[in-house]
């Protein structure tokens, strides 16, 4: 069985990718970043989400250790930048690195996100940034495209059914402006 980093984006995003990566017959260790979620009580409640769904899943997640600043600092400069524009390719990096930083860590060669079941974001970039950071730390990467075959529908039924919690914008304090784009 292959032992395998998963970056976990969010509980809700992770259903359908984790189970379908468990039931291909990946070890699967959950990994959550975080940094990027605004403000302080709104990532208690994605973290407590994630706790909850890595306990249905029954492993225990990997914390990211990159402080809220140390995140906000990085894209300070792109802060004036739509969803889905440059500090969103920015803060995939941040997050896949931290993940393959993770990985490095616990000896696991291999690295995929949940990140690509959005219907909002660009899955190919997605992919790149990962294999990048992957590569720099000489693991593989894992590519996937969870939104294929209704991904995204079916992590829906999923979380419902696992009662987590599902926020209502994709995580920094930017995108609260936005609507329902996670
Ligand atoms: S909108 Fe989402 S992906 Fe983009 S910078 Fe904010 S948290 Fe990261």
């Amino acid at each position: 069985m292959d032992s395998l980093l998963l970056h976990v984006c969010c509980a809700p995003d992770g259903t359908v990718p984790w189970e379908a990566l468990r039931d291909e017959g990946y070890d699967v260790t959950p990994y959550w970043y975080g940094a990027n979620i605004f403000p302080e009580d709104e990532e208690r409640r994605r973290r407590e989400a994630l706790l909850a769904l890595c306990r249905v899943m029954g492993r225990e997640p990997v914390l990211g250790g990159t402080p809220p600043d140390g995140w906000e600092t990085a894209v300070r400069d792109l802060a004036a930048e739509p969803e889905g524009g440059r500090r969103c390719a920015l803060c995939f990096a941040l997050q896949l690195d931290g993940a393959a930083e993770a990985a490095e860590k616990l000896g696991i060669g291999l690295l995929c996100t949940t990140l690509t079941i959005s219907p909002h974001k660009d899955a190919a970039l997605i992919n790149r940034i990962g294999a990048e950071a992957a590569s720099r730390r000489g693991l593989r990467w894992l590519e996937r495209v969870f939104r294929k075959g209704n991904g995204f529908v079916r992590s829906v039924a999923r979380w419902k059914a696992m009662g987590l919690y599902r926020q209502t914008y994709c995580g920094c304090r930017y995108s609260i402006r936005t609507e329902v784009r996670t």
